[in-house]
């Protein structure tokens, strides 16, 4: 391939380096070259019939007799800017002409530079994909990788156990599609894992392939956008054709977002056809075939959020596998697949590393234990210490920090007794959702932890005091905060604001204050999307004194909270200790260690689950 493309290149050189030797030959045709005075006395003297003016020369045609006399075909003279030659030729009554055409010169001071740009062009194509040449850039990218090529089982991904049993179906599936298909079974067309980076996205979905044995096509969003316009569709088409002869087999799209950014939330730079074209390709050959071929479409994005909706509906990329950040125990596992290839001294104990290491994904783990074995290294040790893992850890925290990912011991501290404060008093209200999880792994961008409640069913009617343990719950943490460190810290905006939506809803949509009676002040309205909006500014339609009277009865709604979940805390005081002790040591706690850990106040069980507390 790259011997073919070498020879584009030259040709493009020799075509041009014969434009330049034409240019040569034509400038010199038929001329004898004079000087413009002698020209001019040529022309004055009778002896030429016609005069062509270009820009660079101007070439004379000699009359019959001159040429009898041994004048050449042609004289050719440099131009002067000479206004009178032209009076001069009407004068002697001379046919006279201008001409672009002819002068090449001129022509290849457009080509020239033009050429060149090819050349350099097809050099950076080159250079940027070696294995590809300019006359197959249509062709698909993808590596075909054969059977167990992918090299990698479920073996070597640990910490994502959950995510790992629902990809374990898929499996079956690509190993046996018969058995499905006869069975009428249906099978998931597309596959979205989802996760921060480095959590092993990637590496499940070479995995899957490994462990069902079957061909795995890797391509990547961001392969797709750099390419020219209508490559990108064309590439996609020959995939699936591709992907269809070798079925059973997985094409893996990684870095989705890359390419299927929502249209409209377009780039820093202008021109997104082709990502379109390309997006739009991708959907007409998901809608297309037929998933009882055997194909199964795998895409990874770490920005869920930005993807194209069109992207995620039925038929398309309809499951959602996450592969969230590994608490300590699956920091754990993931620690010891890595250092299968290390010598560890005798001192290192990997779950000590896993408790020093929160916040720290499956790549950094990797990264961590490579970068102690270049320590232990460098000063000549014979295996790696505890020592050599620390230095490294510091390293890699740093770097993190700076990234914003990790959070510090303080910090953890607060928002371990932050989330134990929801929890306890989710835990010990009549009304409140019970406690499903809760985690102070952080996740995505601000949520330190959180807690989670399973609701006993899907409610559209709530009590009173339902509202009214709901707005305690999220109060929880704040206020755990206040009791154990006498101080608060911002972790709790999200809470508070919900806080005050739902008090103020009470009071003027609910008409649940005794103060103002059953009366509605709701000025908002409903849109066509459902959502609702307020449409008039407030001022307009209530007297000051009503919304006096509204804002105060807001505050005493919180405040009767707030000192409620105050008595509740500082009574249970041990159990919150207990509960954000456990949380600083495991990172994550399930309901029924909750349970064991606070007796005395139970909750009710049998649920399903619902996110319910951020922050
Ligand atoms: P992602 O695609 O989610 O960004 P990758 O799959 O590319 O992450 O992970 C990069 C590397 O980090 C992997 O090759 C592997 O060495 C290591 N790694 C990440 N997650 C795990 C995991 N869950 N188990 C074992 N190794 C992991
Ligand atoms: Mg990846
Ligand atoms: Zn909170």
């Amino acid at each position: 391939m790259r011997r073919r493309m070498g020879i584009n290149a030259a040709w493009v050189v020799v075509a041009l380096l014969l434009l330049v030797a034409l240019n040569y030959i034509a400038s010199d045709e038929g001329g004898e070259k004079i000087s413009y005075s002698e020209l001019k006395a040529k022309i004055e003297a009778g002896q030429v019939q016609k005069v062509t003016v270009g820009e660079s020369n101007i070439v004379a045609e000699p009359t019959q007799a001159a040429r009898d006399a041994g004048a050449p075909e042609a004289w050719t003279a440099t131009p002067v800017d000479d206004p009178k030659l032209i009076e001069l030729l009407e004068e002697k009554g001379i046919e006279y002409d201008g001409s672009t055409s002819s002068n090449w010169g001129w022509m290849l001071g457009f080509i020239l530079p033009f050429g060149l740009l090819i050349v350099f062009w097809l050099f950076m194509l080159r250079r940027m994909n070696p294995t590809q040449s300019v006359m197959t850039f249509g062709k698909s990218q993808a590596r075909l990788q054969a059977e167990g090529d992918t090299g990698v089982t479920f073996d070597d991904v640990a910490g994502v156990d959950e995510s790992e049993e629902e990809l374990q179906e898929v499996v079956g599936y690509l190993k046996k599609p018969e058995k499905f298909v006869r069975l009428g079974a249906k099978i998931p067309k597309g596959i979205l894992l989802v996760g921060p980076p480095g959590t092993g996205k990637t590496l499940l979905a070479r995995a899957m392939a490994g462990e069902a044995g079957v061909p795995f096509f890797n391509l990547s969003g961001s392969e797709f956008v750099e390419m020219f316009v209508g490559v990108g569709a064309a590439r996609v088409r020959d995939l699936f054709a591709q992907a269809k002869e070798k079925a059973p087999c997985i094409i893996f799209v990684d870095e989705l977002d890359a390419l299927a950014k929502a249209r409209g939330l377009g780039g820093p730079v202008g021109g997104h056809d082709e990502r379109e074209q390309t997006l739009n390709q991708l959907l007409v050959e998901m809608d297309g075939f037929d998933p009882r071929v055997g194909v199964i479409i795998m895409a990874a994005t770490n920005r869920p959020e930005l993807l194209d909706p069109a992207l995620l509906r039925p038929g398309r990329f309809d499951r959602h596998v996450l592969v969230d950040r590994p608490d300590k125990n699956g920091r754990h596992e993931i620690l010891k697949v890595h250092a299968k290839d290390i010598k560890l001294a005798a001192d290192v104990d990997l779950e000590v590393v896993a408790q020093r290491t929160p916040g720290f994904v499956g790549a950094d783990l990797a990264n961590l234990l490579n970068e102690a074995a270049l320590l232990a290294a460098r000063r000549g040790g014979d295996d790696v210490t505890l020592k050599d893992i620390d230095r490294a850890t510091d390293r890699i925290v740093a770097g993190l920090e700076k990234k914003n990912r990790l959070i510090n011991e303080d910090e953890k501290r607060i928002v371990a007794f932050h989330e134990a404060g929801h929890a306890l008093v989710a835990h010990c209200v009549d009304h409140a959702d019970p406690v499903h999880k809760i985690s102070i792994i952080p996740r995505g961008i601000g949520a330190l932890g959180y807690t989670q409640q399973l609701p006993t069913e899907d409610r559209y009617l709530l009590t009173r005091a339902e509202l009214l343990d709901r707005v305690a719950v999220l109060l929880g943490g704040r206020v755990a905060e206040e009791i154990i460190f006498g101080e608060i810290s911002t972790g709790a905006q999200n809470d508070l604001s919900r806080v005050t939506d739902i008090a103020r809803r009470m009071v003027m949509e609910y008409g649940m204050s005794d103060a103002l009676g059953p009366i509605t002040y709701e000025n908002r309205q409903q849109t066509m999307l459902g959502l609702r909006q307020t449409i008039t500014g407030e001022q307009d339609q209530h007297s000051e004194e009503t919304l006096e009277q509204i804002d105060r009865e807001v505050r005493r709604i919180v405040d009767e909270a707030r000192d409620r979940v105050r008595e509740l805390l500082t009574r249970e005081r041990e159990s919150l200790e207990a509960v954000a002790r456990r949380l600083l040591e495991k990172e994550v706690i399930e309901a029924d260690e909750l349970r064991e850990i606070v007796e005395e106040c139970r909750a009710p069980e049998g649920r399903k689950v619902k996110e319910s507390v951020g922050q």
